[in-house]
């Protein structure tokens, strides 16, 4: 089969041919009808080769949307077919984290060298993709592959972020969100359906913010050293209750950090690699920061539900397989509004 491979420290990825996999007992043969392309993928391939955690080649993708192509020994209960969306952060299924379904967080998967697809295992940007297990899939129906698909990570991480600021967001309250692309455009219309929340977004982008106010953003700020500013004149000089950061850089965190309301929540998603001082007072008196990886598999099955209830609205770029790379390239530019998808299958 045809798969994208990031195949040597620095090198752009490539599409290659690969052996087809054979779901061995317990696993799942997808046929992958979309997968997403995230901009974690980028900060991957732009690790050094020093602490580099996985291994080469590696099949990319971790937001994948597929059909039961077969299943191995054991497997019951799926008939060849089934639509399904991937549960990315797979776990050991057996710790504790896990029998919670926050198998993001299970605590025995460094030590089992348990690895989510496209990120270690290999990925979703391929024909055919092996699933580990079957509690790795959520049946999705008649819902677009495509627009479905980023619901897996770009939907499911603000989903966790937002869900765990939900008793700050009650009315008169806002919401801000610091770049708005894949995520954060799902982002804005999670806190639209969760929340009564005045969302005010941030990018350094026109294009950008353009999509935000399409996808519901009730105000737009540039994202420069005046943007925090701006945010305090809009909430009558108290700040946001919930600041959600999804590029995490200096800069952005500073613009958080001045955001952040006295008892607010600032979480903390994109991975930029930035820090930002605490002190007393700073930010402001009871701000709880965090940072947060994914969501958890029963959180899955509510972003599909809502989904389902059809308030989001997606967008997404396609590509073919032989497309891939480009879209990396595309998105690594700045020029992907929502979300790049590959169709591995035509
Ligand atoms: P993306 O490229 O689609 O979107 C990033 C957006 O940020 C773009 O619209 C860009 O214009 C904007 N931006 C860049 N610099 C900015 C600045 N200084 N101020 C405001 N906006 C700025 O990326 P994505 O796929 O949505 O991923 C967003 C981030 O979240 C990445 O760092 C990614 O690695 C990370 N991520 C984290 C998790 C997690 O579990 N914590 C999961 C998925 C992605
Ligand atoms: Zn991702
Ligand atoms: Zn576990």
């Amino acid at each position: 089969m045809k798969a994208v491979q990031y195949r040597a420290i620095g090198a752009a990825p490539e599409v290659v041919t690969v052996p087809d996999p054979e779901p061995g007992p317990g696993q799942v043969l997808l046929k992958v009808t979309a997968a997403g392309v995230c901009h974690s993928d980028i900060a991957v391939m732009s690790w050094p080769e020093e602490n580099f955690p996985y291994e080469l080649p590696l099949t990319l993708g971790h937001e994948g949307v597929g059909t039961v192509e077969a299943v191995g020994e054991g497997v019951t209960g799926l008939e060849t077919g089934t639509s399904v969306a991937v549960y990315g952060p797979w776990g050991c299924g057996t710790c504790v984290k896990c029998a919670q379904g926050k198998e993001n967080y299970c605590l025995r998967a460094a030590e089992l060298d348990i690895n989510p697809p496209g990120l270690g295992r290999p990925g979703a940007i391929a024909e055919y993709l092996l699933v580990d297990d079957p509690r790795h899939l959520v049946p999705i129906g008649d819902l677009d592959p495509v627009r479905t698909v980023p619901l897996t990570d770009a939907g499911l991480t603000p989903y966790h972020a937002i869900k765990r600021s939900l008793p700050r967001l009650g009315a008169g309250s806002t919401a801000v969100v610091i770049g708005t692309g894949g995520l954060g455009h799902v982002g804005i219309q999670l806190l639209r359906a969760m929340t009564s929340a005045r969302v005010v977004a941030l990018d350094v982008s026109e294009e950008k913010l353009a999509l935000a106010r399409e996808v519901g953003a009730h105000e737009t700020v540039l994202s420069d050293e005046k943007a925090a500013g701006r945010v305090r004149e809009i909430t009558g000089g108290l700040g946001a209750q919930a600041v959600f950061d999804f590029v995490g850089a200096d800069s952005t965190l500073a613009t958080a950090a001045a955001c952040a309301a006295v008892e607010s929540d600032l979480a903390l998603i994109g991975i930029a690699g930035g820090t930002m001082p605490i002190g007393f007072g700073q930010p402001a008196y009871e701000v709880s920061v965090n940072s947060s990886y994914w969501g958890s598999r029963s959180e899955l099955f509510e972003v599909i539900e809502l989904a389902r209830t059809g308030v989001l609205d997606v967008h997404t770029e396609t590509f073919s397989l032989d497309e891939a790379p480009r879209a990396y390239e595309l998105l690594h530019e700045g020029k992907i509004n929502g979300r790049a998808v590959i169709l591995p299958n035509g």
